[in-house]
């Protein structure tokens, strides 16, 4: 049912505008005349001025013809760096990737093509379909620093679809972490290195010294922790006064992913102490982990959607973050699709027509489903 030529001419469009987290305004006006042009209601939020950014969230309702709860179509508008003057190139087969020197932007540009041209479809085969809501975020991949500001009171769904995931049509994550992100100061006192190293407190050793009683990577079969960066020191004459360390830790158990942060704040502590330096240590809450039932409606769904395409269904847990996680805080269930996107956050990024194609099919059979 989908017009090939017409998703694909709008996907190659897309992957033409720069789009980098809090630039969105293009794909946003893009977006708006989109949803316009199909009868949608639409509303910007304030995520946009709250983040500093150039475009808010931007939400869309279309009445149903069908008697059924409304349902959520959540995907998001920018895309990960390098980010700017991204050209699609077509191969013989299909394949569709960048010209080498950026990411292609498939992530998340597949899941919007996929519902503007499902909306079209529905549209203009006059298929009855349920009330729908339609979600384009901003800042997705800065921890979902977007959704974060959206205004929950215009939504009227209480479960939908991210459509955000990694892997062949047909695979979709009921299941993802809570990922808490550490930053870490420790200010130590500077000194001559050479002349008097004792009058000084040597902020890049505490930091070693903490780090090396960690436990990084797998601490259980569901957590991971990382220090992701470290930064001090001024010259190599001076006993270096500031060191900051960036980490996270990742779980499907929020509350050991917060007890984890709190150990290791606590070897922070003793050693900031024996060496007498000061110490800030800030959690930030990046995403929340949830689980959304296997014999829940949504995913129920999602299988006879894939069914109908004779698309192998596969229901996974993701060990990544998405706007769903946000969702699923405000008591939402929903699941997230994989959307015809490979090898993301990479230069080596690529889609397919047949995948593109694919992911729309899918999205025009959960708008139209009875169930
Ligand atoms: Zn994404």
């Amino acid at each position: 049912m989908v017009n090939k030529d017409r998703l694909v001419t709008e996907f190659v469009q897309l992957v033409a505008m720069d789009s980098p987290s809090f630039e969105e305004m293009e794909v946003g006006t893009y977006v708006k005349e989109q949803l316009r042009a199909l009868g949608f209601e639409i509303r910007e939020d304030e995520a946009g001025r709250k983040n500093h950014g150039s475009c808010g969230n931007i939400y869309g309702f279309l009445k149903g013809t069908k008697e059924l709860e409304p349902i959520l179509f959540c995907v998001h508008m920018d895309t990960v760096e390098p980010a700017r003057g991204k050209t699609a190139v077509i191969a013989e087969d299909g394949t569709i990737t960048s010209k080498g020197n950026t990411v292609l932007g498939a992530d998340d540009f597949a899941g919007i093509t996929a519902i503007l041209e499902a909306l079209r479809v529905v549209q203009e085969n006059n298929l009855a379909h349920r009330p729908i809501e339609v979600l384009f975020t901003t800042a997705e991949e800065v921890y979902s620093k977007g959704i974060a500001h959206f205004d929950y009171s215009w939504l009227k769904s209480k479960e939908g679809y991210t459509l955000d995931l990694t892997g062949p049509v047909g695979m979709a994550a009921y299941k993802a972490p809570s990922i808490l992100a550490m930053e870490i100061q420790i200010k130590g006192k500077a000194a001559h290195a050479g002349f008097a190293p004792e009058e000084g407190v040597h902020a890049i050793a505490v930091a070693a010294k903490a780090i090396s009683e960690l436990k990084l990577g797998h601490i259980d079969e569901e957590t991971t922790q990382n220090i992701g960066i470290i930064h001090g020191g001024l010259m190599s004459n001076i006993v270096p006064e500031s060191c900051s360390i960036k980490g996270e830790v990742r779980s499907y158990d929020h509350e050991k992913a917060v007890r984890e942060t709190e150990k290791t704040k606590a070897v922070f502590e003793r050693f900031a102490k024996e060496y007498k330096a000061g110490l800030e240590f800030t959690v930030t809450i990046g995403c929340k982990a949830y689980e959304t039932p296997i014999d829940d409606p949504v995913v129920k769904r999602f299988e006879e959607a894939c069914g109908q395409l004779d698309l192998p269904c596969r229901m996974i847990e993701t060990f990544g973050g998405s706007d769903n996680n946000v969702l699923a805080t405000y008591g939402f269930r929903g699941i997230v699709l994989a959307t015809a996107m490979n090898q993301c956050h990479s230069v080596k990024e690529y889609t397919s027509v047949n995948e593109l194609c694919k992911i729309a099919e899918v999205t025009v059979r959960l708008m139209t489903s009875d169930r």
